[in-house]
Parts: structure tokens; C-alpha cells; sequence
């Protein structure tokens, strides 16, 4: 199974990734994740992501491509992949769809009201955990339940980097949704209901086809 989530920031498409890519032990790869460890470990091309990043832009095709292709080459993803924050423009999906075969596209579909809602209350942790304030609040304020660490607002989850995610969403993502859907591998989701139902619709539409 080679899938892509694909939504909005705050759509919830990491979470549901991360719970499908347990239930069907295939890995998760989130290419914010990856740029993220590369700006930890403070190299060169860290450096170079993060003034992308921190602006809230979207790191290039051909370097975003060349990473994916990169990772798709280990042995882990012999059985299959999940992929959580690429492709995000319409050059990454035809790069894509050249190199591998995409079985299903899950669009986590939220509103840009309820985006905002969910971003203005992310917390995050130096270990990768997320919290929300409203929906899945740490149980100490402040700090995070798996390692005790203080949390904090992501860079790019500062109010102006917001507004100008969501609207490279709507410019440079959102074509892939008519991309897919031509090519009969699109199922759009409903993204504002709980967690826990929403990934037991994903295992139920992935059980029936
Ligand atoms: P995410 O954690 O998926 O929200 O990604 C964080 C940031 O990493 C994004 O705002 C972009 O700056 C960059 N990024 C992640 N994935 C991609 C991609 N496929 N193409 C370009 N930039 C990306």
C-alpha cells in the first residue's frame, strides 16, 4: 500500500498517518519531519531549509524531490509507505508519479476558520510530540506528558507564517485534489470530527476497496 495524506496544516493528516502507518505497520514519512531533524542537526543544508522553513515557504521542488527519492530507495518501504506532507505542489506529484506507483490519496478536509482555531492552540515538543489545547492538552501545562520537556509555538505556527501557509495551501496544493482525483485514487475526508472516527472510516474505506 503506497498512500499519500494529503490537507491543510492542522487538517489533522500527521495524526491520521501516524495511526494508519501502526495499524498497517508500514513506515510514516513526513517530510516536515525529515527537514525538521536536518535544521536540528545544524548542517548546511539546515541551515538552508530553515530560512525557507521559518519564513513559512516551501522548500523547492528539486531539493524536496531529490530528499523523497532519497528516502523511497531504503528497505523499509518495501511493503509500502505512507506519505504525510508531500507531494505539495503539482511538479512534486508528476516527480512522483515517475519514480512510484500511488495506490490511495486521503484528503483530511478542514475549513481555514478551523485551521487557524487548531494552530493558534498547537503546542509542540523537541521530541516530535504535538499537543492542542483544546482537543489533546498535555496533562501539565506547559510541558510534554512523554519527556518532560517545556513545549512551544513552532516558528512557522506564528499567526502572519499561518496565513501565508494556508495560502500557498489553496495556490500550489489544493490542484493536486483535481490531480488525483482524475486519476480515481481520491477519498476526501471529513476532518472536524474526533480523532479515533475518523481513522476508523480511513481502515473502513481502505478494508472495502
Ligand atoms: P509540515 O510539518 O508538513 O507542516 O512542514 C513544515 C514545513 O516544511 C512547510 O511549511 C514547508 O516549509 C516545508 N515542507 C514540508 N514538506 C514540504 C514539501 N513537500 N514541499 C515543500 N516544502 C515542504
Amino acid at each position: 500500500m503506497k498512500i499519500i495524506f494529503l490537507g491543510s496544516q492542522a487538517s489533522g493528516k500527521g495524526t491520521q498517518a501516524i495511526l494508519l502507518s501502526k495499524k498497517l505497520n508500514i513506515p510514516h514519512i513526513s517530510t516536515g519531519d525529515i527537514f525538521r531533524a536536518t535544521i536540528k542537526s545544524g548542517n548546511e543544508l539546515g541551515r538552508t531549509l530553515n530560512e525557507y522553513i521559518s519564513k513559512g515557504s516551501l522548500v523547492p521542488d528539486e531539493l524536496t524531490n531529490k530528499v523523497i527519492e532519497e528516502r523511497l530507495k531504503k528497505e523499509d518501504v518495501k511493503n509500502g509507505y505512507i506519505l504525510d506532507g508531500y507531494p505539495r505542489t503539482f511538479e512534486q506529484a508528476v516527480f512522483l508519479d515517475k519514480i512510484q506507483k500511488i495506490d490511495k490519496v486521503f484528503e483530511i478536509n478542514i475549513s481555514d476558520e478551523e485551521a487557524i482555531k487548531r494552530i493558534s492552540n498547537r503546542r509542540s515538543c523537541s521530541c516530535g510530540k504535538t499537543y492542542n489545547l483544546l482537543y489533546n492538552p498535555p496533562k501539565k501545562e506547559g510541558i510534554c506528558d512523554l519527556c518532560g520537556k517545556p513545549l512551544f509555538v513552532r516558528e512557522d505556527d506564528q499567526p502572519e507564517t499561518v496565513k501565508k501557509r494556508l495560502k500557498l495551501y489553496h495556490q500550489k496544493t489544493k490542484p493536486l485534489i483535481d490531480y488525483y482525483k482524475k486519476q480515481g485514487v481520491l477519498i476526501t475526508v471529513d476532518g472536524e470530527r474526533p480523532i479515533e472516527i475518523i481513522h476508523q472510516d480511513i481502515l473502513n474505506i481502505i478494508k472495502k476497496k
